[in-house]
């Protein structure tokens, strides 16, 4: 029976994170599930890892709890302090991840910090509550984090560039219903969405991480990569996307009022953010060296470094011309 059977997650790790200033040992824990409720946003390839349509209705949660299982078997929880939970949507989507699924992982995890990522319309203060209720008990100042991708602040370049499906202020009022459930708030960024030039993606994420700040207890940045079946991907196979440079990453690091946290996934590689190939390596790595340590002068350094593609990239912020994205059909 399904129920007995131990299924994998789509992917876990062990790990390291930062969070409010400390550095907590980490899993990280991709469920698969019936998949997000909006399905639309132009570089998510996640929304892909889902159980076919066609299962019947009910057997999902079986499946979840099957890799839940699996995770218990598989990880020591004297392993790790915190647990950050992806699905392939919506973590708190009630039809992703039915209330009594919520009830055995919270469970499962009780006594870890645990961030889970969501959309901002399923943050609600009643399931909060009672997952809060679960995993807390009494040993972290805030057990729970709702991870919400607000990708930036701008609300043009998030409907255009992204197709994110909702705004600033619905990501301000999840924010208020986080805080009133007892929840804290991630945010997670996107460096260099489609369409926008380097300077414009440059210049996005410095104001939206200020503003993100004054919402968000925790934010992260992700430079964006090139993922499989993915409108991006179509793109950059024309030609007509390039993922950030890591000269970027930097400056937008070494700007920030706050600490950024940063994993440059896919760094130094074609369909990741990337340098010319020469430099990407050590700056990859200090990225991720900050993002755990939070050490400033350790970014002014690398922006300091000097190689041929740094001419390359100013010459890039200057004289790269925006796309012509019509603003009415
Ligand atoms: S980024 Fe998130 S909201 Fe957008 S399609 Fe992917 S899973 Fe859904
Ligand atoms: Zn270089």
């Amino acid at each position: 029976m399904i129920s007995e059977m131990t299924e994998r997650p789509l992917a876990s790790w062990l790990g390291h994170d930062r969070l409010e200033g400390e550095v907590l040992s980490c899993l990280t824990i991709i469920f698969r599930t019936s998949g997000c409720s909006w399905n639309s946003c132009l570089m998510c390839s996640y929304r892909h890892e889902r159980y076919p349509v066609d299962k019947p209705h009910g057997s999902y949660s079986d499946h979840i709890l099957s890799q839940l299982r699996w995770v218990q078997e598989t990880y020591n929880p004297d392993l790790y302090r915190m647990v950050k939970i992806f699905t392939s949507g919506s973590f708190f989507d009630p039809t992703e991840v039915p209330l009594p699924v919520l009830q055995q992982i919270a469970k499962a995890f009780r006594g870890k910090v645990v961030i889970a990522e969501t959309r901002p319309e399923y943050v609600q203060v009643d399931p909060l509550q009672s997952f809060i209720h679960d995993i807390d008990t009494g040993t972290e100042k805030i057990p729970l984090y709702c991870a919400i991708g607000l990708e930036t602040t701008n609300d043009l370049i998030r409907e255009k560039c992204i197709r994110k499906g909702f705004t600033l202020n619905d990501f301000i009022a999840a924010c208020s219903r986080a805080k009133a459930g007892g929840a804290g708030v991630k945010a997670y960024l996107l460096h260099k969405p489609l369409f926008l030039t380097e300077r414009e993606a440059l210049e996005d994420m410095k104001s939206s991480i200020r503003t993100a700040a004054m919402h968000a207890d925790v934010i992260s940045m992700n430079p964006c990569t090139v993922q499989g079946r993915t409108e991006l991907e179509r793109y950059w196979k024309h030609r007509a996307y390039r993922p950030p440079y890591l000269w970027s990453v930097l400056s937008v690091l070494s700007d920030s009022p706050v600490h950024v946290t940063c994993d440059p996934v896919g760094g130094g590689r074609i369909r990741g953010p990337h340098n010319c190939g020469n430099c990407d390596k050590d700056i990859v790595a200090g990225i991720r060296d900050y993002s755990l340590n939070g050490d400033r002068d350790l970014i002014a350094a690398l922006l300091e470094t000097e190689c041929g593609c740094k001419e390359e990239w100013h010459h890039v912020l200057d004289h790269e011309m925006p796309h012509c994205m019509p603003l009415t059909r």
